[in-house]
C-alpha cells in the first residue's frame, strides 16, 4: 500500500492551485498527440484510447432523430426524464437483480461525471479514498479536487492484478471515507468473481462510514460470463455506489449519457451537485439511452464477441514478444502488460528508456503506435493497449511494436 504522490504540472500563477495540481487525462492526452501525429500525414495506429470501434447501433440512433423531430429539445429534469430513470431501474433488476426505484437513480453526462459526482459528494478534505490500483486514471484525479486523499491499494500480478478482502481489511482506517474499483477492471481486464466480492462487502460491512464506488461501465464486456456486483450483498447495499452507462456496452462514447444508483440521500446529492454544474445531460441523448436499454443487450453481445476475438488475437501475438508479462484479461478492452524487461535499454538513437513512458513514446515515434503508460494508471511497470481495434489494425500494430523493441539493446 503506498499514498500516491501527485506530479506537479507547469503552475500557471493566476490559475487556481486547485487545477494547477491537476493532471490531464493521460489516456486523452496519449490519443491528442497520435491524432496530431496523423494529421502530419503519419500512419499511426491508436492503441491508446479506450474506445469502441463500433457504430452505436441503428435503433438507438433512430430514437434519436425521432426524438428531434418530436422536438424533445428542452432542458429536462436534472437525474433525468422519469422514462428512463424508470428504465434504468428496470435493467438493474433484469441484469443485476437489484431493486433501485427511480428516486435511487442520477443519469449524468457520462459515467465520468457520475463518478465525479460521487466523489464530490461524499468526500471531505482530508478524507482517505482508497483505490484499488492498477486503477482508471480519473479516479485520483477526482479525489484531489474533492481535496481527499487517495490511498492505492496494489493487487499483485499474480492475482491478476486483483485487490482482495485482506489487503482492503488492513487498509481501512478510521479516515477511509471511500474505496473506488472498476470490474471488469479499466486497465487490467479483471473481473472480481461474486465469491471475492462477498468477502469485500464482510469487510464493508464493519465499516459503516466507509462508502464504496462500483464502476461497472464494462459489465457486458466480460469473458467469464458472470457479472457480479457488489450492491447485491443486502448488507452492503445502501453503501454502495453503482455506476454504468452506454459509452461501452452500446458503443455511446460521443453520446455522453451514464448513470449512478444509490440510498436516496446520496442520490439526492449527486443531482444538487449536478444542478450546479451541467444541469441534465442532453434531452436527445436521453432518448437514446431509453432505446438502448429497451432494446436490451443483444447488440452489446455482438460487440463482444468481436471483443473477445481480439482479446485472443492479442493475447497470441503478445507471445511473440519477449518481456512483456500479460496476464489474461476477462473483461474489457485492454490489455496490460508488464513491459519493465525493457527499461535500461538503449533505443537507435542513443536515448535509454527509463520508465513506461519513454517506451510508450519510443513506440509512438520509431513504430507509430500510441499506447498509454501503465503510471497514469498507478502501475508504472506497465502499459496500456486498447484491443477495441479491427482485427487487422491489432496483427500490425503488435507487428510495430515487435520489430521496434527489438531494436532496443
Ligand atoms: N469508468 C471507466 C472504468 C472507464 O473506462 C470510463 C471510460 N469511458 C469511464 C468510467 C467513463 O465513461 P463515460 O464515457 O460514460 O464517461
Ligand atoms: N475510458 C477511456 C479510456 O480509459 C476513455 C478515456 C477517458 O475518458 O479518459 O481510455
Amino acid at each position: 500500500m503506498s499514498t500516491a504522490t501527485a506530479v506537479p504540472n507547469a503552475a500557471v500563477s493566476f490559475l487556481s492551485d486547485r487545477i494547477n495540481a491537476l493532471e490531464e487525462s493521460q489516456t486523452i492526452g496519449m490519443a491528442k498527440k497520435a491524432r496530431e501525429l496523423a494529421a502530419q500525414g503519419v500512419d499511426v495506429i491508436s492503441l491508446s484510447f479506450g474506445e469502441p470501434d463500433f457504430q452505436t447501433p441503428q435503433y438507438i440512433k433512430d430514437a434519436a432523430k425521432q426524438a428531434i423531430d418530436e422536438g424533445f429539445t428542452f432542458y429536462t429534469p436534472v437525474p433525468g426524464i422519469p422514462a428512463l430513470r424508470q428504465a434504468i431501474a428496470d435493467k438493474f433488476k433484469r441484469d443485476n437483480n437489484l431493486d433501485y426505484q427511480p428516486e435511487n437513480i442520477v443519469v449524468s453526462t457520462g459515467a465520468k461525471q457520475a463518478l465525479a459526482n460521487a466523489v464530490l459528494t461524499l468526500v471531505n478534505p482530508g478524507d482517505e479514498v482508497i483505490v484499488f490500483s492498477p486503477y482508471w486514471v480519473s479516479y485520483e484525479e477526482m479525489v484531489k479536487l474533492a481535496e481527499g486523499v487517495t490511498v492505492r491499494l496494489v493487487g499483485s500480478l499474480e492475482n491478476d492484478y486483483k485487490v482482495t478482502a485482506a489487503q482492503l481489511a488492513d487498509a481501512i482506517t478510521p479516515r477511509t471515507k471511500l474505496v473506488m474499483y472498476s470490474s471488469p477492471c479499466n486497465p487490467t481486464g479483471a473481473v472480481w468473481s461474486r465469491e471475492e466480492l462477498s468477502a469485500i462487502a464482510d469487510v464493508i460491512a464493519q465499516h459503516p462510514q466507509v462508502f464504496v464506488v462500483a464502476d461497472e461501465i464494462y459489465e457486458y464486456i466480460n469473458f467469464v460470463g458472470e457479472h457480479a456486483s457488489l450492491a447485491h450483498f443486502d448488507a452492503v447495499k445502501d453503501q454502495v455506489v453503482t455506476v454504468n452507462g452506454f459509452s461501452k456496452g452500446y458503443a455511446m462514447t460521443g453520446w455522453r449519457i451514464g448513470y449512478l444508483a444509490a440510498r436516496k440521500e446520496v442520490a439526492a446529492a449527486c443531482e444538487k451537485m449536478q444542478s450546479q454544474i451541467t444541469s441534465a445531460t442532453c434531452s436527445i441523448t436521453q432518448r437514446a439511452g431509453l432505446a438502448a436499454l429497451q432494446g436490451g443487450r443483444s447488440s452489446a453481445d455482438e460487440m463482444v464477441a468481436a471483443y473477445r476475438r481480439r482479446r485472443d488475437l492479442v493475447l497470441e501475438l503478445v507471445k511473440d514478444i519477449p518481456g512483456f508479462k500479460t496476464p489474461q484479461p476477462d473483461g474489457a478492452f485492454y490489455i496490460f502488460p508488464d513491459v519493465s524487461a525493457y527499461f535500461g535499454k538503449t533505443t537507435p538513437d542513443g536515448e535509454t528508456i527509463q520508465n513506461a513512458c519513454d517506451l510508450a513514446l519510443y513506440l509512438l515515434r520509431d513504430g507509430h503506435v500510441a499506447a498509454v503508460d501503465g503510471a497514469a494508471f498507478g502501475a508504472p511497470q506497465c502499459m496500456r493497449f486498447s484491443t477495441a481495434a479491427a482485427d487487422e489494425k491489432l496483427a500490425e500494430a503488435f507487428r510495430r511494436i515487435k520489430v521496434s523493441l527489438a531494436k532496443l539493446q
